[in-house]
C-alpha cells in the first residue's frame, strides 16, 4: 500500500528539517504523499512543492492555524491552499504579529522564574518566519533548565502553566472562510487536543464547524489512541466528513514522533488524498 502522512512541520515554523530534507526523508520512507503544514506562514510552500516535483513524493500545500477555543486548543488544517492568496497571507501575517507580541512575554516570565533566556536566542533557534513555544522549549533544554522539550511544556509552557501567555487567534468561522477563499479544504486537526470530555459535546462542536464550512477531520494522528481513532472515524462517517491523518512530525522539537507514524499499527492510504481532490473538483464545478 502507498502510504501518506498529511501533517508535519518544517524549519519555516517549528520543525527541525527544511522542506528539502522533509521531502528527501519522505522519499526514504517510501511515502506516496506528504502535506507540510507549517503554522501561520506560507513561506514553506514554494520550496516544498519544488522539492516534491523533483522526487517520487507528492507534496500537498498545507497550513495549520490556531483558532480561538477553550478548554484545549483548536487547530485547523488547510489543504491545497493557494500560496499566493492575499487574504490568507494577510490573516497569517496577523497571526505572526501575535506571536511577536506573545513570545517576549513568555521569555519575561521565564526570566522572572530564574531562567536566563533571551528573545535573540529564541529567534536564532527558530530561523524561520513563525516563531513559537517549541523554539523556546529547545533553548531551555540547550541551556540546561529542563531535560526535554516535553518537560519544558509540562512545567512552564503549556496552557495554564507558569510561563503560558496566549496569543492572537481568530475564530474558526473566519479561518475556514479564508482557507476556502484561498482554494483550500479546511480540516479539524487532532481533535483530542480540544480536550472535550464527551462524544456528544464533540459532535455538537463538529456540527457547528460543519455549518461554518468544515470539510474534514484528522482522524489519525500520532497523538490519538485506538479508542480515540474509533470515535473520530465514527464522527467522520456520521457527518460525511473527509478523513485525513498525520504524524505532526516536528523533527527534534518534538521527541519520539517520527514522520509516517500515525499511531501504532495505523497506515493511511493515498485514497484519502484522492477523496480530497474529488471534493475540490466538485466544488470548482458547482
Ligand atoms: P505555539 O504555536 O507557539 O503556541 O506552540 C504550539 C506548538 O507547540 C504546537 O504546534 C505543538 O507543536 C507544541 N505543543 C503544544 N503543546 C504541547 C505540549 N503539551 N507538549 C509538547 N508540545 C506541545
Ligand atoms: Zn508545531
Ligand atoms: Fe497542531
Ligand atoms: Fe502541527
Amino acid at each position: 500500500m502507498k502510504e501518506v502522512d498529511l501533517h508535519m512541520h518544517s524549519t519555516h515554523s517549528d520543525g527541525t528539517m527544511s522542506p528539502r530534507e522533509l521531502v528527501a526523508y519522505a522519499e526514504k520512507k517510501k511515502l506516496r504523499a506528504i502535506a507540510v503544514s507549517d503554522h501561520d506562514t506560507l513561506s514553506h510552500i514554494r520550496g516544498t512543492l519544488c522539492a516534491g516535483e523533483a522526487s517520487s513524493v507528492e507534496v500537498i500545500a498545507a497550513i495549520e492555524v490556531s483558532a480561538d477555543f477553550s478548554p484545549g486548543t483548536m487547530h485547523i488544517l488547510g489543504y491545497f491552499v493557494d500560496a499566493e492568496n492575499e487574504e490568507l497571507f494577510e490573516m497569517l501575517e496577523r497571526f505572526r504579529e501575535g506571536r511577536a507580541i506573545r513570545n517576549p512575554q513568555i521569555i519575561e516570565k521565564l526570566n522572572n522564574a530564574g531562567m536566563a533566556i533571551t528573545y535573540d536566542e529564541v529567534l536564532r533557534e527558530a530561523g524561520g518566519q513563525s516563531v513559537g513555544r517549541p523554539h523556546i522549549a529547545t533553548v531551555m533544554v540547550k541551556k540546561g533548565f529542563v531535560r526535554t522539550t516535553q518537560d519544558a511544556f509540562e512545567q512552564y509552557l503549556k496552557k495554564g502553566a507558569l510561563a503560558y501567555v496566549d496569543r492572537l487567534r481568530f475564530n474558526s468561522e473566519e479561518i475556514i472562510r479564508v482557507i476556502h477563499n484561498a482554494g483550500g479544504l479546511a480540516f479539524l486537526a487532532h481533535p483530542k487536543q480540544l480536550l472535550i470530555a464527551s462524544v456528544a459535546e464533540l459532535e455538537a462542536l463538529v456540527e457547528k464547524l460543519i455549518a461554518q464550512g468544515l470539510d474534514g477531520i484528522e482522524v489519525y494522528s500520532s497523538s490519538h489512541n485506538k479508542r480515540e481513532r474509533k470515535i473520530y472515524a465514527n464522527i467522520a462517517e456520521k457527518y460525511s466528513l473527509l478523513v485525513s491523518g498525520g504524524s505532526d512530525f516536528h523533527g527534534t522539537h518534538k521527541n519520539g514522533i517520527d514522520m509516517g507514524f500515525l499511531g501504532t499499527g495505523v497506515k493511511l492510504s493515498y485514497d484519502v488524498v484522492e477523496k480530497m481532490k474529488a471534493a475540490l473538483a466538485k466544488r470548482s464545478n458547482s
